[in-house]
């Protein structure tokens, strides 16, 4: 019998210690961005606090599906993806857990993380307006409502309505100018386009270059990848194509973020906080944003020279929530305008 009884102390401290150990010494995190977007900044953490940090990339819905079957045995502890109507999914499908952080609260605006605390922006991004430098005046050009003016039909290229980036758009013209008016405004965008939506950001610029449309919508860091580039065509796409800045008058242009969330039933919950708060210290959000062409969330990090070349522009400062809110609302929206 006391043998027994000090088997089982010994596998009980064995056990209390496996887990100490584990919570000291790994992170999981699950990203829906390409491992060259963030690894770099993964290891740099490891090497700083001797957490080790397990990546696993993969689309953000494939991913975000996973935690959510794996459930409490997801090894997941972070969950990264962009666009805050896609971190307002993974809110609303339970798989986050609030977090409070005196760093974080610090560090983040408070338009972009989630007003419960389940998500937070780490790096921030522009969808605005691009057009051909020798069929545009930029003179011409004011709004995101004013693409749907008359001037343009047959001038624009859009990209699909079941992509994310322009859902959110749409979904801050319903917070920002209402359904009713956000519907006239589709409909008539839709009449202006010069042939049906297809491809990513990047093939809509191309288009642009190309004289297949003379104006169109894109997230800002597709414009600075192209900039960056060592591949003379892209270079050729961005001698012909130029960056507006809409709506300055009055809201500011369209922002979005990528962002992180610690799930739900992470194990390493602590590690999980650190690593998050790791990736707003200026350092990290200057290399983060910079890798991307992104903005950084923190105010004082340095901006990358492509970035300042832009020139500086007013922000919509709508609170990222509401993106997610209205998300349904845009994809109804759109479908009504007959928005491919
Ligand atoms: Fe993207």
């Amino acid at each position: 019998m006391p043998i027994l009884s000090k088997t089982t102390y010994t596998l009980a401290t064995f056990t209390l210690l496996a887990a100490v150990t584990a919570q000291a010494s790994e992170v999981n995190v699950y990203s829906a961005r390409k491992e060259a977007l963030i690894k770099p900044l993964l290891d740099k953490f490891e090497q700083s606090t001797g957490i080790s940090v397990n990546l696993i990339t993969g689309k953000a819905d494939a991913l975000l599906q996973r935690i959510k079957i794996e459930g409490k045995a997801s090894p997941a502890d972070i969950f990264i993806t962009v666009d805050a109507g896609r971190l307002h999914r993974a809110k609303q499908a339970g798989v986050l857990q609030p977090i409070t952080s005196d760093v974080l609260n610090k560090n983040i605006p408070e338009n972009l993380r989630d007003g419960d605390n389940l998500w937070f922006g780490l790096s921030q991004r522009a969808r605005t307006i691009f057009y051909a430098k020798d069929r545009v005046d930029p003179s011409q050009l004011s709004s995101y409502e004013d693409l749907a003016d008359k001037k343009w039909r047959g001038k624009i290229c859009l990209r699909s309505s079941n992509n994310i980036y322009n859902q959110s758009l749409v979904a801050s013209m319903i917070d920002n100018i209402g359904n009713e008016q956000t519907l006239a405004w589709a409909k008539d965008l839709v009449s202006n386009i010069a042939k049906p939506p297809a491809g990513g950001d990047t093939d809509q610029l191309k288009a642009v270059a190309a004289g297949v449309c003379d104006i169109t919508l894109s997230n800002t860091y597709y414009f600075g990848r192209l900039m960056n580039s060592d591949n003379s065509d892209d270079q050729k796409v961005v001698a012909k194509v130029g960056l507006f800045w809409p709506n300055q008058q009055d809201r500011g242009v369209h922002m979005n973020v990528s962002g992180a969330g610690v799930t739900k039933h992470a194990r390493h919950k602590d590690n999980a906080v650190k690593l998050i708060e790791f990736m707003t210290s200026s350092e990290s959000q200057a290399w983060y944003a910079a890798v991307n062409s992104e903005f950084p969330v923190l105010k004082t990090a340095p901006v990358s020279d492509a970035l300042k070349s832009w020139g500086e522009f007013k922000a919509d400062s709508i609170a990222l929530n509401k993106l997610g809110e209205n998300n349904r609302a845009a994809v109804e929206l759109m479908d009504k305008a007959r928005w491919k």
